[in-house]
């Protein structure tokens, strides 16, 4: 099958029903791991990811550590399940590109002279994959970043245009993804300072433009998200102060 063969419109709409400028539903929970410094658990349509962060801690093995800074470590990891057919567990090409632009997407807002010799580590976790799974998992990372309590000069928020059909639409699913004619993922600060850009297939310049600043937009919007799921967390703990009960033994 390829693109000829599927109708990616009906009545102007989109195979799940959307606009062409119209992003998944996102589902955003912070705090959901007991044991991690920091956690986000993210819905971006039919993904399902989840991201956890440990540190700043000691670096082990401790020749990677550096005098000035903290490192930044991010694992990128599809679990088989997550995919239709069975995908093969453990690292593989595809996962080791995702964990590096997926470093590189959030290492430029993370202070990390703050803690020289340490290690800030994140892991990403993919439960169900549906197409922007890089995307939710940056998503997902950089608000368990802030969970974590790990000081950053600002949020990172990230999603994707594609084309289809000779038409632009934001966050491709699946079938755009796999069937379409391009994919152009972006991760990028409030202020619009990318730190992400890819492009698989291809674009006009034009298209490229119009690509860029529809992906920029649906950012924005995923950033609201990420700060309202931030503010509801931490509102509701200084809502609820001293809910740890002590226990005094005679
Ligand atoms: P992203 O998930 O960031 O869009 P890709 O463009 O590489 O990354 O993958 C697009 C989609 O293709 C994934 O979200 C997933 O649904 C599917 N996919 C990726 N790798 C595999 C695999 N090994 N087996 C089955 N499906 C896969």
């Amino acid at each position: 099958m390829d693109e000829t063969d599927i109708s990616f419109f009906k009545d102007g709409l989109r195979l799940d029903g959307r606009k062409a400028d119209q992003l998944r539903p996102v589902k955003i929970e912070v705090g959901v791991l007991a044991r991690a410094d920091g956690s986000c658990y993210i819905e971006m349509g039919g993904n399902k990811v989840i991201a956890a962060v440990y540190g700043p801690r000691e670096v082990h093995p401790r020749h990677l550590q550096e005098a000035t800074r903290a490192i930044v470590r991010y694992r990128y990891n599809m679990a088989s399940f997550s995919v239709e057919d069975r995908k093969r567990p453990g690292p593989d090409r595809r996962s080791q590109e995702l964990s590096k632009v997926s470093r590189e997407a959030l290492e430029p807002v993370i202070l990390t002279s703050f803690f020289p010799r340490s290690v800030i580590d994140v892991f990403v976790e993919v439960l169900q994959a549906d197409a922007g799974t890089r995307t939710a998992g940056i998503n997902a990372a950089a608000v368990a970043l802030a969970d974590a309590g790990i000081p950053m000069k600002s949020m990172i928020s990230s999603c994707a245009a594609g084309k289809v059909a000779d038409t632009i639409i934001l966050d491709p699913m699946k079938e755009e993804d796999n069937f379409g004619q391009a994919d152009l993922p972006i991760a990028m600060t409030p202020n619009g300072d990318i730190t992400l850009l890819q492009m698989d297939g291809g674009l006009t310049p034009d298209e490229f433009q119009r690509a860029v600043e529809m992906a920029m937009k649906g950012a924005r919007d995923i950033y609201e998200l990420q700060r309202d799921a931030l503010v509801k967390k931490y509102s509701q703990m200084v809502e609820q102060p001293g809910r740890e009960e002590v226990h005094v033994c005679d």
